[in-house]
């Protein structure tokens, strides 16, 4: 059977349904898959020795003959042992595998082979232990045991060794690839052609190679993601949005009665943002600003001047609680301006002045009578029809997953008529990405926060100091100020909570009674605690109108303590609260820690962060936390322990693994983007290019950004 890309894996001879099942589930079906699926690393067994030169301690491979080969078990452990005894012209050397069953079926009595491993000291004498072997075959062509190994990521119980036999039986097929880049370019940047690159990825003649055959991989991965970017962002160049005119007045009034100055980063993001709507252009920008730098003001402000020169405007928010804040808040900024607002989640469809239903609201959405549409979800449901939306915003733009951000950005687009597009988010963006998967987006970076801010004092609070901290609480109220009490969940389940009662303390039990949750917590500061303040609690599971109620009981200072689970993790402003307490803050990503703390500090107030751990020690995101002082730098932080993947839902848009290797290659990330540029400026369809336009469309239906 001829083999071709396309082929199977289930037809190559020896792989089966069995094994076939496996690879499918590492998403590998074809052979064009397994081609593509590189090794991470290579083992080293380029130095063929003979037996009396291996030393201990050391990894090397030695060929000999089988003279002596059995298995038995362990007498205590029950480990399957073969033992071996090897032999070439210099000597003879033992050899043991451990849990290998089937080894003692392949390797035969007198045959040849080739070991490589380490060598090991025993109570009874050297051994190489658990040496990867193969059966020395005519041509000396070597898979297992020769030169640079490929090892590859193992899952599902594909072994490297499975994974190297499939491959080399794959081999011809790749002679028959066409290289899909421009010879001028390889020659540019110096790459390697690519079947060559694809051999030599997978197993290398030598180090060199290994390295260049992964520079020319991840160069295309990068390329294609250049290219889709740039392309997309031409594409949006070329349609049409409403233009709305720069209105001086109306924005100089709007500024001139806030109650405070705008800080010159808000100044220059509004001015870039008002110069995006005016124009034909569909705008895509993402608006980066620290916790607290004031992004909604930016917001409110391209949302005025859209809704006044007669458009509609879609602000989103990734949950409920904040949807509600916007329409408040957002509401009182414009009130004066006579703009009709609605608020649309699952359960509301709100008017500023009025309750409506669902149809009625719909209705008014549709023939144009609300003016600025603010919700969660919701927003992007078929039923939502806007009459001539303009500017669709995306506050927390982070918190929506690449695949909704995608659906969002479809959805919210008028196909015929365009809208301008805003995100919003507070988690800093490395360069690199900026220029990758973000490439098609504009930027503006606010830098600075408003004035007479304080540096927010966060602490790791030992179980000792618990009563120390409650009581600076109480102080920090009787001043006037308010307080967030974060809970990692809900309640106990009922058995979780007798046990807890039931009072015989093990370890574990202490351990398990520092795990809080809202409903107990709140019981407990409310009449334990502080009998004497009001006391709130909010979560997940309340219905939407007592959210909304305790919320705004909160903001208009009628409660002190607000005890929560992570739902007010984002975007919420209650600029008086100067506490942040998070119990079991071991529980929570950096991210989220982050945000939490970003709740307070929010006004001229000296404000605190006090961290309590289940265990009661700090781990290194505690310590990062109490550390770092602002957004950029955390955002370091986590790239180091979480990497860029995680951080940035990049993991989940489908990216392959060099690309995503490859991301904080400044170098390389430039010189792709360039080359894509240039490529573009001269063949913008790449008509010239059919086999890049190929690969490209095979490309991007495997990933999706925004
Ligand atoms: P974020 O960027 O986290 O969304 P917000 O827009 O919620 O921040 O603003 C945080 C707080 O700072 C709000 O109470 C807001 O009224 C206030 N604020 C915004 N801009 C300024 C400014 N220039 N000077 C003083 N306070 C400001
Ligand atoms: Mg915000």
């Amino acid at each position: 059977m001829k083999l071709t890309l396309n082929t199977p894996l289930s037809l190559l001879p020896r792989i089966g349904e069995k094994y076939f099942k496996k690879f499918h589930k590492l998403g590998l079906n074809t052979i064009q898959d397994l081609i593509y699926h590189f090794p991470h690393r290579y083992d080293d067994f380029s130095k063929i020795i003979t037996i009396n030169q291996l030393k201990t301690g050391q990894t090397a491979t030695v060929q000999g003959k089988i003279i002596d080969i059995n298995q038995s078990h362990t007498f205590r452990r029950r480990i399957l042992l073969t033992e071996a005894l090897i032999q070439d012209k210099t000597g003879s050397i033992k050899v043991i595998w451990f849990n290998q069953p089937f080894i003692s079926r392949t390797l035969k009595l007198n045959t040849m082979i080739s070991l490589s491993g380490k060598l090991k000291i025993g109570s009874q004498g050297h051994y190489i232990s658990n040496p990867s072997y193969e059966i020395i075959k005519f041509n000396k062509d070597f898979t297992h045991t020769a030169g640079l190994v490929p090892v590859y990521p193992e899952t599902a119980g594909i072994t490297s060794r499975v994974i190297r036999y499939a491959i080399k039986l794959s081999f011809p097929v790749i002679k028959e690839i066409k290289d899909f880049l421009l010879l001028e370019i390889r020659k540019r940047q110096n790459l390697l052609f690519l079947p060559k690159a694809l051999k030599e990825i997978h197993f290398p003649k030598n180090k060199n190679l290994a390295e260049k055959a992964r520079k020319r991989l991840a160069f295309d991965e990068l390329f294609l993601i250049q290219l889709s970017a740039i392309k997309q962002k031409r594409t949006l160049e070329q349609q049409n949005a409403y233009s709305i005119k720069f209105n001086k007045k109306l924005v100089q009034n709007f500024v001139n009665q806030l109650p405070f100055e705008l800080t010159n980063g808000q100044k220059i993001a509004s001015w870039e943002i008002l110069k995006d709507l005016s124009r034909q252009i569909p705008m895509n920008r993402l608006l980066n600003g620290d916790v607290g730098s004031g992004k909604t003001i930016i917001a409110a402000i391209a949302a005025l001047e859209t809704a006044k020169a007669g458009y509609q405007v879609a602000i989103m928010a990734p949950t409920e609680i904040l949807a509600q804040q916007h329409f408040r808040e957002i509401g009182k900024l414009l009130k004066k301006y006579k703009l009709n607002i609605g608020l649309l989640t699952r359960s509301e469809n709100n008017t500023q002045n009025k309750k409506l239903n669902k149809k009625e609201l719909l209705n008014k959405i549709s023939n144009g009578n609300i003016d600025i549409l603010i919700g969660t979800h919701a927003l992007i449901q078929k039923t939502v029809k806007f009459k001539n939306l303009a500017l669709a915003i995306i506050d927390e733009q982070h918190r929506f997953g690449v695949k909704q951000r995608a659906f969002l950005q479809k959805n919210l687009k008028n196909k015929a008529q365009p809208s301008h597009f805003l995100t919003l988010t507070a988690t800093p963006i490395p360069r690199t990405l900026c220029l990758t998967i973000y490439g098609d987006l504009d930027i503006s970076l606010l830098k600075e926060m408003p004035k007479n801010r304080q540096k927010i004092i966060t602490k790791i609070v030992p179980p000792t100091k618990r009563r120390q901290a409650y009581e600076f609480i109480r102080k920090e109220v009787k001043k006037g100020h308010q307080v967030f009490v974060i809970c990692p969940r809900i309640e106990f389940k009922k058995d979780e909570e007798s046990d807890l009662k039931q009072t015989q303390i093990s370890a574990a039990k202490l351990l398990w009674s520092e795990v809080k949750a809202v409903k107990q917590e709140y019981e407990k500061l409310n009449k334990e605690i502080f009998p004497d303040l009001k006391i709130a609690m909010l979560h997940g599971k309340l219905k939407s109108k007592e959210k909304q109620q305790v919320m705004q009981n909160f903001k208009n200072k009628k409660t002190d303590v607000l005890v929560s689970t992570s739902v007010v993790e984002v975007g919420i402003d209650i600029p008086n609260a100067t506490i942040m307490m998070i119990e079991g803050a071991d529980r929570f990503g950096l991210a989220q820690l982050y945000q939490f703390r970003g709740r307070v500090g929010r006004s001229k107030y000296q404000s605190y962060c006090f961290l309590f751990s289940v265990s009661g020690d700090s781990n290194s995101r505690l310590l990062a936390l109490e550390k770092c002082k602002n957004g950029f730098e955390l955002a370091e932080k986590d790239l180091q322990i979480r990497g860029p993947g995680e951080l940035y839902g990049v993991r989940q848009s489908g990216l392959p693994d060099l690309a995503m290797a490859n991301l904080g290659n400044i170098k390389l990330v430039e010189q792709t983007r360039k080359e894509a540029n240039d490529l573009l400026d001269q063949d913008p369809e790449l008509k010239n290019n059919p086999l890049l336009q190929q690969k490209l469309a095979q490309f991007q239906s495997t990933i999706h950004f925004e």
